[in-house]
């Protein structure tokens, strides 16, 4: 898999791509990263890639025409253009496994489905804006869709990039080692299959079935005048697991009650949630 970055400021991933998994992931070639600088693509003295915006206002804005040759040199052809020519049959083959994404505070939030599904594609080119963002024409003919990775104002798209990129490429298989990892984490999938064992007992790992990770712990058992849950070093793997599964259950009630609608919970999940709700209400 490749990801593409276009950015006028190139060294800001200089290292940032240089640690643990990600880099691990590209010295094996599962997957690459191109960074390219969009002023290589102006042919002005001052490299200009931005002007004034029209109709005025705050800011300046990033100029299409140095993006549009960025694009093509990456061999993206246009969406639709002014003259509303749809990529032919044949590009689409050739880029059906391309996404270009705009990082906007604008686009779709980015979420962990939307991280899987992308983890499918062979290439992601991601565009980061600054100032007061890219000329809106980019979006329409070039970009499959924009990203936003969270309700609140970067003041570039190259610390986004860096988010989707990190959490893209963990989901690619081969990159965590174990492949099932990563269904098994915070916003795993939520699969009735997997939300019980042969025994009954709820599943605990991490994330299954769509809920919260559970919380972690390891040596000292004692630290900070707190001692690590006694349950988790009594070798009960059944008991281990119930507990898990109903921590996962708390954190989520109570940090993201919203997971809870599209979760998947078994007759003892219910019960343990009501339990802990009557806790709660005492
Ligand atoms: N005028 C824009 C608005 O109000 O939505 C904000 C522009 S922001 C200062 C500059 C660039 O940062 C954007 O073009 C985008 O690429 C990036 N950016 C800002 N917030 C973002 C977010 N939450 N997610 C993704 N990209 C973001």
């Amino acid at each position: 898999m490749k990801f593409e970055i276009i950015t006028i400021f190139p060294g800001f991933f200089a290292g940032i791509f240089e640690h643990g998994i990600v880099r691990r992931a590209q010295a094996e070639g599962l997957v690459g990263i191109g960074v390219h600088d969009l002023r290589a693509f102006t042919h002005d003295r001052h490299r200009t890639v931005d002007d004034r915006p029209f109709g005025g206002g705050e800011g300046m804005v990033l100029k299409p025409e140095p993006l549009a040759e960025a694009l093509k040199s990456l061999g993206i052809e246009a969406k639709k253009g002014e003259k509303q020519v749809l990529r032919s049959a044949q590009n689409d083959e050739a880029e059906s496994g391309t996404r270009v994404i705009l990082l906007s505070a604008q686009g779709r939030p980015f979420t962990q489905a939307v991280a899987r599904d992308l983890a499918k594609v062979e290439r992601v080119v991601l565009i980061c804006g600054r100032y007061e963002g890219v000329d809106e024409r980019i979006n329409e003919i070039y970009c499959d869709m924009e990203l936003s990775i969270g309700d609140y104002v970067l003041s570039g798209g190259e610390l986004a990039a860096a988010v989707v990129v990190d959490t893209v490429m963990r989901l690619v298989p081969g990159v965590l080692g174990n492949e099932a990892s990563g269904e098994f984490e915070s916003f795993g999938i939520a699969d009735a299959e997997i939300s019980s064992d042969e025994e009954g007992v709820p599943r605990s790992q991490h994330g299954a079935g769509g809920l919260l990770d559970y919380p972690h712990y390891t040596r000292p058992a004692e630290f900070g005048g707190l001692r690590a849950p006694e349950v988790l070093m009594n070798g009960d793997h059944q008991q281990i697991r119930r507990w898990r599964r109903e921590q996962q259950l708390r954190k989520t009630l109570k940090n993201r009650p919203d997971l809870l609608e599209g979760a998947t919970l078994s007759d003892e999940d219910q019960r343990l949630l009501e339990a802990i709700a009557t806790e709660d209400g005492e």
